[in-house]
């Protein structure tokens, strides 16, 4: 049913068109291999940028690139929209939305998805950020409470639709964190000059004991100067218990009034049905240093759906571009050398280090054995994102934006195109 044709050589059937799908599919180019890519979505996500587009100061446009013109000059490689429902190892096929697809090798590279712990109410009232529609929601969200805050003289109500409670802080949480509160003081007061803009709150909820966990001491301390400075209220060692679409309840018996919470307290990864059995707690595929799934020779998974589990990485590697990126390119040789009957290299993660930005001029770098912070950060931060991005016209955009962004102290991308209908009536939540 996909119309893929029979080939001579063999087939490797490639699940996601994320950072590890496309740097193998990259590498497989004009290889002795038939290489059928399928994902959900027809775009590769940049999604380290993703809080620019949820806050306005990139367009969704600028991060997400067409899959087909990534793979248009390869030979033999064949690209389908398709979700994928369940693989049947057994008769080596994948079953998907749009029909079956047999393989001789499967590569499976579909990500993660957000961790709610168990909890539903969360899980049903909060927003999330994996995806570019769902960045476009909270952007929707943001600017809709606004426009409903001027609309109403009860300062309770008033107060929590300004209230912006985002529960984790990590990378995401703290950049997200620093956008909103530069927004605070740079646009909204501009854009609503007939609302008390200084009654918005950002609150940044923590379960450990300091943000960026997963950073240098050295940086997260910074981080956390940084966001004060900006106005953001931290709260460290506060695990949120629930959010029935008013009220967020925390273990210590805090709470906040708040109509616009986002969850980036989790992330766990998102197998595909038929590898129960190889499924670790993390919902990650536990693979050998080959990428071979456990018990399989010719299923393979790559990124954050990988758990390569080592002495230096007890639970698998972190769920960061690099890893999806570098295991998807030795893969692309591994799959060769497997092919001919060679050896294959074991997988070494060439950890780069790790950053985040807080703000204008505001960023941390942990390098391997060097960490900084500050004015240098931030540009060696855009730098780095700016190289990362596919595409000279998704380079050129971001760089254009930024560039007027910092001059004319904007984020030109604030429109409700996709008004976001939030439930704030125990209603449905959804996009108009
Ligand atoms: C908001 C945010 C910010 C981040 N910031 C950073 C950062 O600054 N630096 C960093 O290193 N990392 C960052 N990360 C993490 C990084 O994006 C991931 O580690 C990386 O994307 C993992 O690559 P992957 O290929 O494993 O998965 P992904 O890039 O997530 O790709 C998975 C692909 O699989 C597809 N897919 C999933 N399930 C199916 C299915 N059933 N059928 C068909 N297709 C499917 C998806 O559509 C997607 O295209 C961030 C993540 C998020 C969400």
């Amino acid at each position: 049913m996909m119309n893929i044709p029979d080939s001579k050589n063999p087939r490797v059937v490639i699940i996601g068109g994320g950072f590890a799908g496309v740097s193998l599919a990259k590498k497989l180019k004009n290889k002795n291999f038939q290489v059928v890519l399928l994902d959900k979505h027809n775009y590769h996500n940049f999604q380290p940028l993703m809080y620019q587009v949820a806050t306005g100061g990139l367009e969704a446009g600028s991060i997400a690139y067409p899959i087909r013109k990534l793979v248009q000059d390869h030979q033999e490689t064949f690209f389908r929209i398709a979700l994928v429902e369940r693989i049947d190892t057994e008769n080596k096929k994948v079953v998907t939305d749009i029909g079956t697809i047999y393989y001789d090798y499967l590569v499976i590279a579909t990500g993660s998805t957000n961790n709610y712990f168990g909890n539903e109410e969360i899980e049903k009232n909060s927003m999330v950020m994996k995806t570019i529609p769902e960045a476009l929601s909270i952007r929707s969200l943001i600017l809709e409470n606004f426009e409903l805050a001027l609309q109403t003289n009860d300062m309770e109500e008033r107060k929590a639709l300004m209230n912006f409670v985002i529960v984790g802080a990590g990378p995401t949480g703290v950049e997200l964190a620093g956008a909103l509160a530069e927004m605070k003081k740079a646009v909204l007061p501009k854009d609503y000059p007939d609302l008390d803009v200084s009654m918005m709150e950002i609150n940044l909820v923590q379960g450990a004991d300091h943000v960026l966990d997963a950073m240098s001491k050295r940086s997260s301390k910074a981080a956390e100067k940084y966001l004060k400075q900006l106005g953001v209220s931290i709260h460290l060692k506060t695990i949120v218990t629930g959010y029935n679409n008013k009220t967020v309840t925390t273990k210590g018996g805090v709470s906040f009034q708040s109509q616009a919470v986002i969850w980036s307290a989790g992330v766990k990864g998102a197998p595909v049905k038929g590898l129960e059995d190889a499924t670790d707690r993390a919902s990650r595929l536990r693979v050998n240093s080959f990428n071979q799934v456990e018990g399989f020779d010719d299923v393979f998974a790559l990124g954050d759906v990988a758990a390569m589990y080592g002495e230096k990485y007890q639970f698998g590697h972190p769920m960061m571009a690099q890893p999806a990126i570098q295991q998807g390119e030795l893969l692309a040789e591994n799959l060769a050398r497997f092919a001919n009957k060679q050896s294959m290299k074991k997988f070494v993660y060439n950890d780069k280090g790790s950053m985040a930005t807080i703000g204008r001029n505001k960023a941390v770098v942990d390098l391997p054995n060097f960490h900084f912070n500050g004015v240098f950060a931030w540009f060696v931060w855009m730098f780095v994102h700016l190289i990362s991005l596919i595409g000279f016209k998704n380079k050129a955009l971001v760089f254009w934006s930024w560039t007027y962004n910092y001059f004319v102290f904007d984020r030109e991308s604030r429109v409700i195109i996709r008004p976001y209908r939030k439930n704030r009536d125990n209603q449905k939540s959804g996009n108009d």
